[in-house]
């Protein structure tokens, strides 16, 4: 990797590049899915020592989106024709915050079916279909994300 990473003939960047793009196309294939990642908090009860926006770190400067902007962001990325889209935060557990999950995720939903596209929803955190389950265990931020994914 240390070689490669200092690599500077053409032609071996260039065989490099070729075997690169070979090996994405036999695993995904020859397309390129947009995905949306709408990071809309990093507030954070969680205190992981290697996470710049763990609880402790004071430097950070925090910001939460409004349920308009989010909506606004999921509404775009619909527009751009984008794969799915992700909303991610850091790791809250409390009621408000799962109430404002559930909320802005049926209005994502009612939002993206009326104009016809958006056929089913799959998240990882929460289940977005026709109710909305929540998450039974998340330990992490990272991973408390819902994805919202459009038949193509
Ligand atoms: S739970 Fe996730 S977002 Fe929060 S501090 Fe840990 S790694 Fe960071």
């Amino acid at each position: 990797m240390l070689k490669w990473l200092g690599e500077k003939d053409p032609a071996k960047l260039e065989e490099l590049f070729l075997e690169a793009r070979a090996c994405a196309v036999r695993h995904v294939g020859p397309k390129v899915y947009f995905r949306g990642l709408i990071e809309f908090s990093n507030h954070c009860v969680k205190d992981c020592y290697y996470c710049g926006i763990r609880k402790s770190n004071a430097y950070v400067t925090r910001f939460s989106m409004e349920e308009s902007e989010i909506l606004q962001c999921a509404m775009a990325a619909q527009e751009m024709d984008y794969g799915s889209i992700v909303l991610q935060s850091g790791e809250r557990q409390d009621e408000d915050y799962v109430r404002f999950i559930e909320t802005i995720l049926r209005k994502i939903k009612a939002a993206t079916s009326r104009s016809g596209k958006l056929r089913s929803q799959k998240t990882g955190a929460w289940r977005v279909s026709d109710r909305i389950s929540r998450p039974s265990d998340c330990s992490c931020g990272l991973i408390n994300n819902s994805t919202l994914a459009p038949y193509s």
